[in-house]
């Protein structure tokens, strides 16, 4: 058995903003996009997404974990992954 006592504990805080998230009854596929979806089809479920995170009571406490954390994949706090690439792509460019 492995023994997990060095390891960091989790921090409940870190985490407690999604306990209100308005996407907790939401199915998870209008956040993320299945492997061939393309163009309008894309943009719909991405807009019905951000129509979710607008009523969100923790939209800004997502978006910033999602940026931060370089989260990849699906809309997180309002924002698609192309916009958080964006982001990236400013924060890079500020820090360079
Ligand atoms: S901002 Fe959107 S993705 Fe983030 S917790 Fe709220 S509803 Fe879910």
């Amino acid at each position: 058995m492995a023994d997990t006592r060095q390891l960091p504990q989790p921090v409940a805080e870190a985490w407690d903003w999604q306990l209100v998230a308005a996407c907790r009854d939401v199915d998870t596929k209008v956040f993320f996009a299945p492997d061939a979806e393309r163009g309008l089809r894309r943009l719909a479920r991405e807009r019905v997404a951000k129509a979710v995170c607008r009523s969100c009571p923790v939209v800004d406490a997502c978006a910033t974990y999602a940026v931060r954390t370089r989260e990849p994949f699906g809309v997180w706090g309002g924002l698609t992954p192309e916009e958080r690439r964006r982001l990236w792509s400013i924060d890079q460019a500020r820090t360079a």
